[in-house]
This record gives C-alpha cells, sequence and structure tokens, in this order.
C-alpha cells in the first residue's frame, strides 16, 4: 500500500499544529516546529505571519481533511474510500470516518503503546510482527472488529525491540475499547471506539462539508 515518503516535519508546519508524526522526538526540543515556531514551509512561510488573509470556507474544510489525512498517514484515494464506507454506515458520517481511522490496525498498535508512532507501527504490522485471530497479518490499513485478539508473533518476543518495550507499555493508557495484557504481549479490541475516546483534535464536519461540495 502505497504512503506519503517525504518530509514529515514539514506537514506539522504545512498544518500550523503538532501533529506527532515522530514519536518521542516530537516531546523533545528536537522538533523543528517549535524551532521555527510553525512558520509555513517553503521559502515565504517566514513571512505568512505577516499576511492578513481570512481563511476561506473551502480553505478551512481542505486544511481539516488534510491534517486528518497526514496524522493517520492515509493517501487521499484511501480517505475517500473511508469517507464513501462512512456515509453508508449509520450514525454521523463525520464520527464514522474518525471511528473506521481509529479501527485500523497500525492505529491500534499505537494506541497499545508497542509503537511511539503510527509510522513505526505500520512498519511493525507490515513486518508480521503481530497475529490477529491467529493469523498473521502484515496489513496495517485492516479494520479491526470487537472481539478480535491481537498478539505479538512467538517469534518476535525475543527481539530486543518487544523486549524493551514491556519496560513502557502502560494499560492505563489504553482506551477503554481496547484491554492489553502486557505479560502476555496480548490485546482484546471490546467493540468500537466512541468518538471522545478519539484524542486528534479535529472538526469533522469539516471534512463531511469538503467532500459534500
Ligand atoms: Fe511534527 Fe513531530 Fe516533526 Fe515536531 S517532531 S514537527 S511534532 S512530526
Amino acid at each position: 500500500m502505497a504512503r506519503y515518503t517525504g518530509p514529515v516535519c514539514k506537514l506539522c508546519r504545512r498544518e500550523g499544529e503538532k501533529l506527532f508524526l515522530k514519536g518521542t522526538r516530537c516531546y523533545s526540543s528536537k522538533c523543528p516546529f517549535e524551532r521555527d515556531r510553525g512558520y509555513p514551509p517553503g521559502d515565504h512561510g517566514r513571512f505568512a505571519q505577516f499576511r492578513r488573509r481570512r481563511a476561506s470556507d473551502y480553505s478551512r474544510q481542505l486544511r481539516e481533511k488534510q491534517k486528518v489525512r497526514r496524522i493517520y498517514g492515509v493517501l487521499e484515494r484511501q480517505f475517500r474510500r473511508y469517507f464513501r464506507e462512512a456515509e453508508r454506515l449509520p450514525g454521523m458520517t463525520g464520527e464514522n470516518i474518525l471511528i473506521l481511522l481509529e479501527r485500523r490496525l497500525d492505529n491500534v498498535i499505537y494506541r497499545l503503546g508497542f509503537a511511539d508512532s503510527r509510522a513505526q507501527a505500520r512498519q511493525l504490522v507490515q513486518h508480521g510482527h503481530f497475529v490477529v485471530n491467529g493469523h498473521r497479518m502484515y496489513t496495517p490499513s485492516y479494520i479491526v472488529q470487537a472481539k478480535d485478539d491481537i498478539v505479538v508473533r512467538e517469534g518476535s518476543r525475543k527481539n530486543r525491540f518487544f523486549k524493551d518495550r514491556i519496560e513502557l507499555l502502560d494499560e492505563g493508557r489504553v482506551p477503554g475499547w481496547l484491554t492489553l495484557d502486557i505479560e502476555g504481549l496480548r490485546a482484546r479490541v471490546l467493540g468500537e471506539p466512541q468518538r471522545e475516546e478519539i484524542d486528534a483534535r479535529v472538526d469533522e464536519h469539516l471534512i463531511v462539508e469538503y467532500y459534500s461540495r
């Protein structure tokens, strides 16, 4: 599955806020967003703060959609598919799309604390370190269901990465729709996430408006 391979920190500067795409670096003084004070990228980015242009409705809708896409590491075509799927589901389309994204396996691995970022979680899944319901899973976009069992593969438990990771796992930080057994390096999906359990600061109505133009 295709993914964005360009400079990551530039995306935060483009959206004007920290998107926490690089794991621990995002919480350190090495975060370029802090250093550059969030200037938009490009030669003229530094002067953008002096331009007093009011953002149009379209611009606000576009930026919100791009922000969510970048947080979850999804390209446009796939994001559009999530939107169509969210429209078909009962309930509010905006919430549905966030819930679908939240249920992606790479996001679940990140939420459980097995990875510092969704990008790292995606790589762990692609390298086959996880077994879902007894089957080795290589697909980061797999949408988890209630009662799914997610286990670190037997052969991967000996890796230094997972041995060190056990020290960092914390059941208290796992959202209520998941459970984590740290010693067993296994997790279970209890149900679907609720909107309030999704911590992304997103106005999902703007995304719906963007695709409804
Ligand atoms: Fe964004 Fe993290 Fe890069 Fe900072 S370090 S700019 S939060 S991706």
